[in-house]
């Protein structure tokens, strides 16, 4: 039986097409084996750019995959295959570099190299391609929520961000295939799904008389599926549409990330983000009316070219105010080929790495603050693994409906159901919670969520 191995770099969205190309290897009767300690036939590097580190740290796994096994085949993908195509053929072993779209041919191309050993280079223009990739991920390797990409691309462009060039333009799946994807996800037990993309919440922006908000009341109709989580939504896209629909479900989980990125608007427009911190302010304002208690969590960025004291001040209170359940914080870091890595005005290092500590304290106070009031209800966690800070203390470890990550003394056959557990304790990092029953899936309405029993 042939083997492949993979490596993914990066975010969310590349785990989730290695699933998928995992899936089209499973069906050409593969064996997936370790990237770390195993000799495999195929290698398939998904990589990432975000970030000029991001590029370095691809080159680096690509050269060991091809150290490790010089007669396997080594397929490169991902952001950084489709950005820098020609950097990555140029190193000696690689045979076959296919970017963002496509990947539904590697199987090809892997026959092909087989036959002739003539490197393949299939990267196209990502800017013209107008099409979603349909890739089938029925299931996942190691995981109790599934995901499901709804979308590919971006069009915002902001200032520090490669990604619209490496994915390109907002393309939307079909809302049919959406629906069978989760059906079929359902069909292997997974109880919560979480819809994932580049710029998730845009949704429907290219598809006529149909958005994000009609696809989430489509599948709330999809029986025995119980939870769904939006893996990230930008304030402009919370329209009053998404807020009523929110405000009906049953199943949408009250967890919204949402980026802020800056809580300066000078910032903000640099930037090039669509909202001021008073629309952003507001938007939030009117999901928490709908879902009380949603732990809305953010990603933001610190020391963007030109930041001042005073503007990060004016943002560090903006956070605290707006009172995030969690925060993402990120030092800024140039991107070559970005408008923001040729401002003139860098930030210092130092400087970068007071705001990240400053934020990251902030960060422990607010997601305490968020947690507290819920201390005593009756939470529905799934857990996702054994603690792994003590996998033998017969603790587990999952998620509520909103985001709490909570640790419960549990057996592993309750892994990837929905278990009532009271939650007792909170702490910034997790929060340790008291088992009270295994849930059993029941029709959607029977049961709140989240709510104490
Ligand atoms: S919204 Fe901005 S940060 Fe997000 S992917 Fe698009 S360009 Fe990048």
């Amino acid at each position: 039986m042939n083997k492949v191995a993979f490596h993914t770099l990066g975010c969310k969205v590349n785990s989730y097409e290695t699933e998928a190309i995992w899936n089209l290897f499973k069906q050409n009767g593969y064996e997936r084996v370790d990237f770390e300690h195993d000799v495999a036939d195929v290698y398939v590097i998904n990589t990432c750019t975000v970030t000029n580190t991001g590029d370095k740290k691809s080159r680096q796994v690509i050269r060991r995959a091809i150290r490790r096994n010089p007669e396997a085949i080594v397929a490169v993908t991902g952001c950084y295959a489709q950005t820098s195509p020609k950097e990555i053929a140029e190193i000696p072993g690689v045979d076959i570099v296919v970017g963002t779209q496509g990947r539904d041919r590697l199987l090809e191309y892997v026959a092909q190299i087989r036959g002739e050993r003539t490197p393949i280079n299939a990267v196209g223009n990502i800017m013209k391609t107008r099409e979603f990739e349909e890739l089938d991920v029925p299931n996942f390797t190691d995981r109790t929520r599934a995901s499901l990409k709804i979308q590919e691309g971006c069009n915002n462009f902001c200032t520090f961000c490669i990604i619209p060039w490496a994915r390109g333009l907002m393309r939307s799946r079909k809302p049919e295939s959406v629906i069978e994807q989760a059906e079929k996800l359902v069909a292997e037990g997974y109880l919560e799904i979480v819809l994932t993309g580049i710029h998730t919440g845009g949704y429907g922006e290219d598809l006529e008389d149909y958005n994000l908000a009609k696809l989430l009341v489509e599948l709330e109709q999809v029986e025995g599926l119980q939870r769904i989580r939006i893996s990230s939504i930008e304030a402009s896209q919370i329209t009053d549409e998404v807020v009523a629909v929110i405000d009906r479900s049953e199943k949408i989980c009250r967890h919204l990330h949402v980026p802020l990125q800056a809580g300066d608007d000078d910032v903000l427009k640099r930037m090039r983000r669509k909202y001021t911190t008073a629309e952003f302010m507001d938007r939030i304002r009117k999901v928490r009316k709908a879902l009380p208690g949603v732990a809305i969590t953010t990603d933001v960025i610190v020391g963007f070219p030109g930041e001042t004291e005073e503007q990060f001040v004016t943002g560090y209170n903006f956070i605290k105010e707006l009172g995030f359940a969690e925060l993402h914080v990120f030092p800024y870091s140039m991107r070559t080929g970005t408008p923001a890595a040729r401002m003139e005005d860098q930030v210092d290092e130092e400087v970068k790495k007071y705001r990240v500590a400053k934020l990251i304290e902030l960060n422990q106070q607010l997601s305490v603050k968020y947690a507290q009031p819920f201390i005593g209800d009756v939470l529905e966690i799934i857990p996702e693994r054994p603690y792994k800070e003590d996998p033998t203390s017969g603790k587990l470890m999952g998620y509520s409906d909103n985001y709490l990550n909570v640790v419960f003394e549990g057996t592993e056959d309750m892994i990837g159901k929905i278990c009532k557990v009271c939650l007792d304790e909170v702490d910034a990092e997790y929060c340790t919670g008291t088992f009270v029953r295994v849930l059993e899936a029941l029709p959607t309405g029977m049961e709140s969520k989240g709510k104490a029993v």
